[in-house]
């Protein structure tokens, strides 16, 4: 009965070709805004396939005129993705990474349980930072969402430490002002620019070091971590949800939570 499926060597490197695809933008666009556009157009996608397979032909006709002006939408909207998709692509180190390490699908991990974060090393920054009121904006993820303001900042990309740290955000010096960004214990940039958020709900006690910090958390899966100068408090927002006020000793379990959730 099911003679006319006809699986050859390329069927199968074609799927797994495809599938390494779809999930590389899925980790691309995972915790963005972008997902539910993604969502949408596949689901879209899928229901003009399934049309077209019953033959209905003038649904199938306006989705296929639709899909076809859709590539040009989704070019549009996925415009950063796309660029940072093209970027990995190109780094040499991308290949031995993932394909030489065969973990190019991450089975049954997920990415932050490969490298333990070095938790310790941010929240002793962020303590030592409190207590003399340097100001800080520390931005943490395990996945690539956040490379789209790399290039607004200055790359560091050197290993966690509190020294590292302290040193970036020490006044004056001119990587202090603006956000770090860090992942998979690596300081990768600093002196990063973030978007702002336009909550409205945002006390007005908080100025625009918070507002970025929750920008950045609307808009990715990641962890902003913030030091008060005025007050040296030190605050965490994840998918905007602000935590203000953390105690110091709990800062380091209370982190460990955060990443844990993914
Ligand atoms: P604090 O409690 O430390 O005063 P705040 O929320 O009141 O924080 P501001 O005093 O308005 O924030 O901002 C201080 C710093 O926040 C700036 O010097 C800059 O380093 C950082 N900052 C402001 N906007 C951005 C942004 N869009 N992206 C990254 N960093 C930013
Ligand atoms: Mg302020």
């Amino acid at each position: 009965m099911l003679q006319f499926i006809h699986i050859d060597f390329l069927d199968v490197i074609d799927i797994v070709l495809v599938a390494v695809l779809i999930y590389q933008v899925y980790q691309m666009v995972r915790g963005t805004i972008a997902i539910r556009i993604f969502l949408g157009i596949f689901a879209i996608y899928l229901f003009w396939k399934i049309v077209e397979a019953l033959h209905m032909e003038l649904l199938s006709e306006i989705l296929g005129q639709f899909i076809g002006v859709g590539v040009i939408v989704l070019i549009i909207v996925f415009q950063q993705e796309l660029r940072n998709f093209l970027l990995m692509i190109g780094n040499t180190n991308f290949l031995n990474q993932k394909l030489l390490r065969g973990n190019i699908f991450h089975f049954g991990k997920k990415e932050g349980e490969e490298i333990p974060m070095n938790v310790d090393e941010i929240a002793r920054a962020c303590i030592n930072m409190s207590e003399s009121k340097t100001g800080a904006l520390i931005i943490i993820s395990h996945s690539h969402d956040i490379d789209i303001y790399l290039s607004s900042g200055e790359i560091i990309d050197a290993r966690i430490s509190s020294a590292l740290l302290e040193s970036i955000f020490w006044k004056n010096t001119p990587l202090h002002d603006g956000a770090v960004l860090i992942r998979d214990n690596t300081i990768l940039a600093a002196r990063c620019v973030l978007p702002v958020s336009e909550n409205r709900e945002l006390s007005a006690s908080l100025g625009m070091r918070h507002r970025a910090a929750m920008g950045v958390s609307e808009q990715t899966s990641a962890i902003s971590l913030i030091v008060s100068e005025q007050t040296g408090n030190i605050s965490t927002i994840k998918e905007g949800k602000l935590k203000e006020n953390v105690s110091k000793s709990n800062l380091v379990i209370h982190l460990k939570h955060l990443l844990k959730q993914g």
